[in-house]
């Protein structure tokens, strides 16, 4: 793992229809060779990010969401503080990468982007401590829980979270056991600013809801846990273009389509 010192952002990219594991630096990328969770090596080759085409940094193993789990997205819903994680699942196909469309079928009715950090799990852990939880963490990107709003009355959402598409996850994943607590989250609807908060606002911090999740379920590497939304999420839709943005990590960007 030692070769993994230096790499900040892995991300997975495209240029000419070939498909390559990359590390974002600055403006560019350069393309490594290996995986997230063995060894990567550089390779001396990179292209200006403008001129890539990036792909969803991994393909989950599983995605874990937490509901209602920043204040001012609690009161704006109507909700009491939750006593412990709300925990749901969307499926894998839900996943696309930045600048990928998101498809909304028009029977879907509203449908709203939700801004959130993912935490991506490095190792397999189960009935693990808060104390401990974050030492399994490999990294963490951007996530955009699109949700067809008008459908979340089943209680499980799975039909409302889990649309093809549904689940934008990127640009890069940071490489880092924590975020800082001030890291700022940003969600832009058509370049206006509509979410912005920081995860101190978070009510159940990432090492909590990992505690939380292995109490009962196995997390293994690639699994992702998108942590709750901030405040301000709304209706998004075909032709607009939503932008998550992390300190840190980067911008999450996707068109949205009608389908
Ligand atoms: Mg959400």
């Amino acid at each position: 793992m030692d070769s993994n010192k230096n790499l900040k952002k892995f991300c997975r990219f495209s240029v000419d229809a070939r498909t390559y594991s990359g590390a974002v630096r600055g403006n560019m990328v350069d393309i490594v060779e290996g995986d997230l969770f063995g060894d990567l090596s550089d390779i001396r080759m990179s292209f200006p990010v403008d001129h890539v085409k990036f792909l969803p940094p991994i393909m989950p193993t599983k995605i874990w969401c937490v509901g209602v789990n920043y204040m001012g997205h609690m009161r704006e819903m109507g909700h009491e503080p939750p006593k412990e994680p709300l925990i749901f699942m969307k499926p894998r196909t839900t996943v696309v990468g930045s600048g990928d469309p998101v498809r909304i079928p028009e029977w879907a009715g509203r449908v709203d982007y939700e801004g959130e950090l993912a935490a991506v799990i490095g190792k397999r852990c189960r009935n693990v401590s808060e104390f401990e939880a974050l030492s399994f963490v490999k990294g963490y990107t951007c996530y955009n829980d699109v949700t067809a709003r008008d459908l979340q009355t089943d209680n499980h959402w799975i039909r409302a979270k889990g649309f093809d598409t549904f689940g934008p996850l990127g640009p890069s994943i940071l490489v880092t056991e924590k975020m800082p607590d001030e890291t700022k989250i940003t969600t832009r609807l058509n370049g206006s600013v509509m979410q912005q908060d920081t995860l101190a606002s978070m009510i159940f911090p990432v090492r909590q809801i990992i505690s939380y999740i292995s109490r009962f379920a196995t997390l293994e590497p690639g699994d992702v846990i998108a942590t709750g939304t901030p405040a301000g999420i709304g209706r998004v839709k075909p032709g607009d273009r939503v932008e998550v943005e992390i300190e840190g990590i980067g911008s999450l960007i996707n068109p949205f389509i009608s389908d």
